[in-house]
């Protein structure tokens, strides 16, 4: 029986027919001696990490793994799908490790969000969810922004010890460790493969200074995010590019906001009042009463009300409608990958509307 070869750098189980999973590799490659995948491979050669996903039980096994290591957890989230992007139980698995949170993306705030009360809440948020970081940071992995910051808080919390990125897919983990190796290392390529010995957690290992190593552990898919029931071309919608534009509309109760067709917004009951939308500023809003909401969505879901667009609106899933009672001023409407809807006044009624297993919250207003 031919035995399945593995890579030489992150000792995964070559395959050639699923690309952007791991082992991947080129059928050609097979010839060769020492097989190299092709994350490993763009590793090496561009000193450029290539995002990769796996199947759930592959990363159980890796976040099993972490357990038995000592070593800085370092979880990224996306800022804007915080909830959708978090990777659930994983205070379960790592063991006595501590958890250092970094927020990404954060260029697509508005410049009016207040640090302290995006660190609060997140914090705060965490906690509900069952973890409590040794800290809290935000960055644009993009920009760069507070990346020497996570860099020296890295190196501060890992107390000398291995350092192990973790994250969903999309969060941005690649670019964040892509511009962590440029910065601790400049353009030079450090990395030869004899640096990545075969590891059975298919981790990719980057040395640090100090004979440790930062292990990048591939992305998990999280299936509830919002992100998955779009296709690429109306993904490229919802994803802002740029820093949010506050959107402000008045609103006199039962009227509806469609955000496109992916989500919406009923004013369901109080005074007239100002909602503030932060959502991609190329996503179309549509505003109706709230009697002719229902007809409207069946008759230009697809088309006026788009993305998803029309050729893929039959995959996009039923929304599900939740009702909130909200009684403070500035409280933020969250639908999870998409943004958020201030509602500025207090004592109203609303109710959002997302896919099912989209989460929808409230939080006291950022800004
Ligand atoms: P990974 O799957 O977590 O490794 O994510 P990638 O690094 O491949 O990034 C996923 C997407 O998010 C890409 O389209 C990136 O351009 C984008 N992205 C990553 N970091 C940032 C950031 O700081 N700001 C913005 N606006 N986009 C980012």
């Amino acid at each position: 029986m031919n035995e399945i070869p593995t890579c030489i750098g992150c000792g995964a189980q070559i395959q050639t027919d699923r690309p952007g999973e791991l082992g991947y590799a080129p059928q050609s490659s097979l010839d060769k001696e020492e097989i190299i995948c092709q994350r490993c491979f763009r590793l090496k050669n561009y000193n450029e990490l290539q995002p990769v996903s796996l199947s759930d039980d592959d990363f159980l096994r890796i976040l099993n793994g972490l357990g038995e290591r000592k070593g800085l957890i370092v979880k990224i989230v996306d800022i804007f799908d915080f909830n959708g992007s978090w990777l659930p139980g994983l205070h379960r698995f790592v063991g006595n490790n501590d958890i250092l949170l970094i927020a990404n993306k954060a260029d697509l705030l508005p410049k009016s969000v207040k640090q302290h009360k995006l660190i609060n809440w997140m914090k705060q948020e965490a906690k509900k969810l069952g973890l409590k970081p040794i800290d809290v940071l935000t960055v644009s992995a993009h920009k760069g922004t507070g990346v020497t910051e996570a860099m020296e808080a890295i190196d501060k919390y890992r107390k000398g010890k291995d350092v192990y990125v973790v994250g969903c897919t999309n969060v941005g983990k690649s670019t964040f460790i892509n511009r962590v190796i440029k910065q601790a290392t400049g353009q030079s390529d450090i990395i030869t493969t004899s640096h990545f010995p075969g590891t059975t957690l298919d981790m990719i290992e980057i040395p640090l200074d100090d004979k440790r190593s930062l292990y990048d552990t591939p992305g998990i898919i999280n299936h509830h995010q919002l992100a998955h029931h779009l296709h690429t071309s109306d993904l490229k919608m919802i994803m802002p590019k740029k820093e949010i534009k506050p959107r402000v509309f008045q609103l006199n109760p039962e009227q509806t906001l469609y955000i496109g067709g992916l989500a919406r917004f009923d004013f369901v009951q109080g005074d007239r009042s100002s909602f503030t939308v932060h959502i991609a500023n190329d996503l179309p809003i549509h505003r109706t009463k709230l009697e002719n909401a229902d007809a409207l969505y069946e008759q230009h879901f697809g088309d006026m009300l788009a993305p998803p667009s029309a050729e893929f609106k039959e995959d996009y899933p039923e929304l599900v409608r939740h009702e909130f009672r909200v009684k403070d001023s500035k409280t933020d409407v969250v639908f999870s990958g998409l943004g958020w809807i201030t509602v500025q006044h207090p004592n109203v009624v609303v109710a959002a509307y997302a896919p099912k297993g989209v989460e929808v919250l409230l939080r006291p207003s950022l800004i």
